[in-house]
């Protein structure tokens, strides 16, 4: 009987790309699934799966704990092996990927925080104390010195104008706060 790396044995195994969704043994060798099969298989490693399910790991676009070691342990409970920082984002954005370079145990991904980017403008006295974690940053203002003057301070017509301005470009409509009308969410 060929022996695989890892066994996971017993589990009700769900492949969206084939659309398995039955109890069966998973054969992994090296990084690559090698067999999902209903005999009987061995491993140097068996993991017994009986009563979970075996799947692919799951990808979280809305994830605030991805750039820091317990946030990733979290998301690996839940089965998450990607989670994304894409709502409030990470800044410094270099920082936050030469952070996790070699050290992240998921799949890792930030966009730029535009939060962050206007804190950091408007407020001089800003560190990044947690590598690019704004998330961070935020809820520890005694290290980070963050004021949420992003939240509270109005815009001014100096910042709004150059918003204006592209939005014309790439004609995206634009609608007066102090005019408009609340619209109604279509809910499918
Ligand atoms: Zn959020």
């Amino acid at each position: 009987m060929a022996e695989y790396d890892i066994v996971i044995t017993g589990g009700r195994v769900i492949d969206p790309e084939t659309g398995l969704d039955a109890v069966r043994n998973v054969g992994i060798q090296g990084e690559k699934i090698a067999v999902v099969t209903e005999s009987e298989i061995q491993g140097k490693e068996t993991i017994d799966a009986t009563g979970h399910v075996v799947c692919p790991g799951f990808i979280d676009m809305h994830n605030h704990n991805a750039g820091y070691a317990f946030g990733q342990k979290l998301a690996l409970r839940d089965g998450v092996t990607t989670p994304m920082e894409l709502e409030l984002g990470v800044y410094p954005v270099k920082e936050w990927y030469e952070g996790l370079d070699g050290k992240s145990r998921t799949n890792y991904g930030g966009s730029v925080s535009s939060v962050a980017v206007r804190e950091f403008i408007l407020n001089p006295d800003l560190k990044a104390a947690f590598h690019g974690n704004f998330v961070l940053d935020m809820v520890s203002p005694g290290k980070s010195h963050t004021s949420m003057k992003w939240s509270q301070q109005p815009s001014i017509a100096k910042q709004i104008e150059p918003s204006q301005t592209l939005a014309k470009v790439y004609k995206i409509p634009l609608s007066n706060p102090a005019t408009a009308t609340p619209r109604k969410l279509a809910i499918a």
